[in-house]
């Protein structure tokens, strides 16, 4: 937690009866066949007055802080609490830079994408004039299904952050009301940097062969290009990586550049191990074995659901 001298020769001391009505506030959001003891009165409120008035955290913030605090505690989801915070309001995805924050949004469904578990009934992108970011729905709640390419207003869903990285949850206590119209999505491009393992490399990584036709670029499958048929293809390297940290899972595209150097082997090089080998999958299988299971810090641009890799080194 740090202070913020600006604003604590600004900030006033919070009054009993605000601590109080605040501390009244958290202990009525969890359920009463709570497993274990709630805190007691005094114990929250002397959480909320040390933040407040000794670290000048806001008391909305402070509030928030001590309720994600209990909810560790006692092992609870947001959905298991009786009252959940306030909605901001209407807001844009751009201006979103709070964790755990209640907000309401008018967006576009980008891109639905496969859910990688049971818990998960839609995952993707949502859009707005202001930028992009990802949504998950959770099968729990129960929600109507958002259709790809569709307007909605999304009331309460909650914000979440991770790794600098902020994304939209739906849950039971959100509601979902289609809108007329469309929205003009922005395009924009997000450079990220991760700590992340590899845990897969994707079939049709390694050495690959490219359509040549102008600027087409479609990877060749078994010599065709769905474009334009049988084609002479010209060999490229890519990786087709998923990094998953257990919270997040995040499928990347290194380029040839990025894989010569993630993987230590030029292009001629892994063209070489084919020809030897008679085969192209030696040098997929080989990059398996290098990478796979290792950390890695990684930089580049999230475009749609993948991560464009500038750069990537291994650590840990
Ligand atoms: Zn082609």
């Amino acid at each position: 937690m740090s202070s913020n001298t600006k604003s604590a020769e600004l900030a006033v001391t919070v009054s009993d009866t605000d601590l109080s009505e605040a501390t009244t506030g958290i202990l009525e959001q969890f359920p009463d066949d709570l497993d274990g003891d709630l805190p007691s009165v005094e114990e929250v409120a002397s959480r909320l007055e040390k933040m407040t008035n000794q670290y000048k955290v806001p008391l909305d913030e402070a509030r928030r802080a001590a309720v994600s605090h209990y909810r560790d505690v006692f092992g609870l989801e947001y959905d298991d609490l009786e009252f959940p915070g306030q909605s901001a309001g209407d807001v844009t995805l751009a201006s979103i830079n709070q964790h755990e924050q209640w907000v309401d949004v008018t967006v576009k469904i980008v891109e639905l994408w496969d859910p990688t578990h049971d818990s998960i009934d839609q995952v993707g992108l949502i859009g707005d004039e202001s930028g992009r970011l990802k949504f998950t729905k959770w099968t729990k709640a129960e929600l109507p299904t958002l259709e790809e390419g569709s307007v909605y207003k999304l009331s309460n869903v909650i914000t979440s952050e991770y790794q600098g990285r902020y994304s939209i949850n739906l849950n039971s206590r959100s509601n979902i009301e289609p809108v007329d119209g469309d929205i003009d999505v922005r395009a924009d491009i997000e450079d990220v940097q991760l700590s992340v393992p590899m845990v897969a490399i994707q079939s049709g990584s390694g050495l690959i062969k490219r359509c040549p036709d102008g600027d087409c670029t479609r990877v060749l499958q078994n010599g065709r290009c769905a474009e334009h048929g049988d084609v002479e293809g010209e060999f490229d390297l890519r990786i087709k990586a998923v990094f998953d940290d257990g919270e997040t899972v995040q499928y990347a595209i290194f380029d040839r550049e990025a894989t010569e150097a993630i993987a230590g082997i030029t292009l001629n090089e892994a063209i070489e191990q084919a020809m030897d080998a008679l085969d192209t999958s030696v040098v997929e299988d080989a990059l398996i074995d290098a990478l796979v299971g290792r950390y890695y810090r990684v930089e580049g641009s999230i475009v749609g659901r993948y991560l464009l890799v500038n750069e990537a080194e291994q650590h840990g």
